[in-house]
């Protein structure tokens, strides 16, 4: 059901304004052409009034000057009344407008008839008569011009204004009078005819231009909709921020709350699209759900979505944002099947944290950004400190360029034991950032910027070249580890670029083994695919680096030529760590032996941790415990020591 929601919502948009509403807003232009001009009505009565009055002086009549009376009140009751109806008043209906009109019209129209025809049965001599006539006959086709918008009335008038004259005619009876019945009696076919096509075109030519009109409404509110979810998207969201905030009241404080599904990526690429989209479909409506009327709420694009709502303060924000986390993090049935969809939000108050739409929507961005930096489904709310932490990332990206030829950088060595023999079976290459003011930066802190700038390829080869060099000085059965991003696998030539490393430092391709994560496999698996492929054939080994952190999809386990899998260190010395993360070591670690592949345990401390991992079953270890990662001299100096002793490590011992 939540699928064919937005497209019922599309499809409304096409029918809200169907031919009935159509033809009804044709007629309300028509009826508005009876108005537009209400100084040809008023110089119609002015023209009646003097007519009238100046029959009524030449003549002496009374009954004339009666009828010229009724005439110019019915004249200025008229023009009064027109003028105080606007057809662009909302309130006033169509048919309102349409009565009132008529009244007017056809009562003016007979008595104009009627005053002629009283000067010829009054025989009031032929200057008169021409005159009355004329004047009646002229208002009668004049008028037929003037409404053929609204036909009925236009040939209404005509009749009114010419049926008189005819009965006075056709009561007199001579000759030149039954001719003048007869030619006022077939103007009123010839009238019609010509009225009604003018209305034909003029009704067809409006009826298109509300079409089309129609039509590209249709067409912008459709290009503003996201047709996934029916929310509005991206464009859409700009469109209505900018009437939000243009109709804000002056101290009206307003949140923007930017949400990003955690690892969407992930369950679209094992669950499918479909199952992806439908998701989304549901998320959209929990977010409907929960949002105050009035909000706007936009899938933004992939999977995050932007919620802009009114808040009384900063307290009202953060209550909003913990109901919207609530409800994306609420179970979710589809087909049967649960999951769970985690979420970062990222938060920001109007005026202080941006005190326009652009600025507000950077500080959510970076609000965002924080809540992901800092482990992903939480909340951030924006504060000033975030854009320092900016700039310093700034900084470090264009430092970073500079210190890679600076040889600021260097690589040190992380042993890898072997926890039955206590030997040290390989390094794990791990670069360092010693940097002339701040210090030694950790790579949590650079390479994720490298990674976002591409920078990563340079630095990547870098690192391999180097650590393969301090490799091939090593004896024979140690292998070096190096860990590649996603981004370095992906670049043109990649594959080549490694096994040119190698060849310069002369290092056999068995020797060295890259360490990967899952993120890895997330998409892109052709060229994935392709430098796995290429590698592995020339004799390079692949590790599965902090397994147990993202999906831990055995697929990948099953797919690709791994020899190790490590598991991350949140199992052994985490908070999480107790029977729980026990069990699945042991679980890993019954895979690996009968997958024939070795298991790594990563941050081990304690001796009691190691026992621990080696009673669960891993083969290998890596940690503090053993060694901090060490410069590539010290690196070699622990090769040696466990040589020469001949007794290993000091965990044998
Ligand atoms: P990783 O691949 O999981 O590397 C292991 C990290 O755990 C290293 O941190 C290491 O110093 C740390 N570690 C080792 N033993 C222990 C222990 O007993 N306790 C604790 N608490 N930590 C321990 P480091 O060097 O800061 O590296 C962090 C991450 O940065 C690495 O995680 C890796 O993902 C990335 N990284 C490091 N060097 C490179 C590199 O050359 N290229 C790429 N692409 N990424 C790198
Ligand atoms: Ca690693
Ligand atoms: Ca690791």
């Amino acid at each position: 059901m939540a699928r064919s929601e937005p497209i019922e919502k599309i499809r409304t948009i096409f029918s809200m304004t169907g031919t009935d509403a159509l033809s009804e807003r044709v007629r309300r232009t028509l009826v508005r052409t009876l108005y537009t001009q209400p100084t040809s009505l008023a110089i119609g009565a002015v023209n009646g009034i003097v007519i009238s009055v100046l029959a009524a002086w030449l003549s002496g009549s009374q009954a004339i000057l009666i009828a010229g009376i009724v005439l110019s009140f019915i004249a200025v009751t008229r023009v009064t009344a027109a003028l105080g109806l606007s057809p662009d008043d909302d309130d006033t209906s169509t048919s309102t407008l349409e009565i009132v009109y008529e009244i007017g019209a056809f009562s003016y129209a007979l008595m104009l008839g009627v005053i002629a025809a009283m000067t010829l049965v009054m025989e009031l001599g032929a200057p008169l008569e021409v005159l009355l006539i004329a004047n009646a006959t002229c208002y009668g086709v004049g008028i037929c011009a003037r409404n053929a918008g609204r036909p009925a009335i236009a040939l209404g008038q005509l009749f009114l204004v010419c049926a008189p004259i005819i009965a006075a005619a056709l009561y007199i009876a001579t000759l030149p009078f039954l001719a003048l019945a007869a030619t006022m009696f077939l103007l009123l076919p010839a009238m019609a005819s010509i009225t009604l096509n003018v209305f034909k075109v003029l009704r067809d030519s409006i009826g298109a231009a509300e079409k089309s009109a129609e039509m590209a409404e249709k067409m912008r509110i459709l290009a503003r909709t996201d047709v996934v979810t029916g929310l509005v998207n991206r464009a859409g969201l700009n469109h209505e921020m900018v009437e939000h905030l243009m109709a804000l009241p002056e101290d009206q404080k307003v949140a923007l709350f930017w949400i990003d599904l955690d690892r969407f990526k992930e369950l679209n690429d094992l669950l499918g699209h479909t199952v992806g989209d439908r998701v989304l479909g549901e998320i959209a409506q929990r977010l409907t759900g929960v949002t105050p009327d009035g909000a706007i709420i936009s899938r933004f694009g992939g999977d995050e979505f932007i919620i802009v709502a009114d808040v009384d303060d900063r307290h009202e924000a953060e209550r909003l944002a913990s109901e919207v986390h609530a409800e994306i993090m609420r179970p979710l049935r589809l087909d049967g099947e649960r999951m769970e969809i985690r979420a970062s939000l990222g938060v920001a108050v109007m005026p202080e944290d941006g005190d326009d739409a652009d600025k507000l929507m950077q500080s959510a961005d970076l609000a965002l950004y924080h809540a992901k930096v800092n482990g992903r489904g939480q909340t951030c709310f924006f504060d000033d400190s975030m854009t320092r932490n900016l700039v310093r990332r700034r900084e470090i990206e264009a430092e970073l360029r500079a210190a890679i030829q600076k040889d600021e950088l260097s690589i040190f060595f992380q042993p890898i034991v072997d926890l039955s023999s206590g030997r040290i079976r390989a390094f794990e290459a791990l670069v360092r950032w010693f940097h002339p003011e701040k210090g030694e930066l950790r790579p949590d802190e650079f390479i994720p910027v490298a990674e976002e700038t591409g920078l990563i390829i340079t630095l990547g080869n870098w690192i391999t070249a180097q650590a393969a060099k301090a490799a091939a000085n090593w004896p024979d059965d140690v292998t070096i580890a190096v860990n590649l991003s996603p981004l370095q696998i992906r670049a043109p030539g990649a594959a080549l670029g490694i096994l040119n490393a190698l060849r310069e430092a002369d290092l056999p391709p068995e020797r060295l083994e890259l360490e990967v994560t899952e993120s890895l496999f997330l998409d892109d698996s052709e060229s994935t695919n392709f430098f796995i492929e290429e590698l592995s054939s020339a004799g390079v080994r692949f590790a599965l680096d902090d397994f147990g952190t993202g999906y831990s999809s055995l697929g990948y386990i099953n797919k690709y030529p791994f020899k190790k899998i490590k598991v991350d260190r949140s199992f052994v010395s985490g908070p999480d760590v107790g029977r729980k993360a026990e069990a699945i070591i042991r679980a890993v670690a019954e895979l690996g032996s009968q997958l024939d592949m070795e298991i790594v345990a990563e941050g081990l401390e304690t001796i009691d941790q190691v026992k621990a991992v080696r009673e669960a079953g891993c083969t290998l270890g890596q940690g503090y415990y053993f060694s901090r990662a060490v410069p590539d001299y010290l690196a070699a100096m622990l090769l040696a020591q466990e040589r020469d002793d001949g007794n290993p490590h000091r965990l044998i011992a």
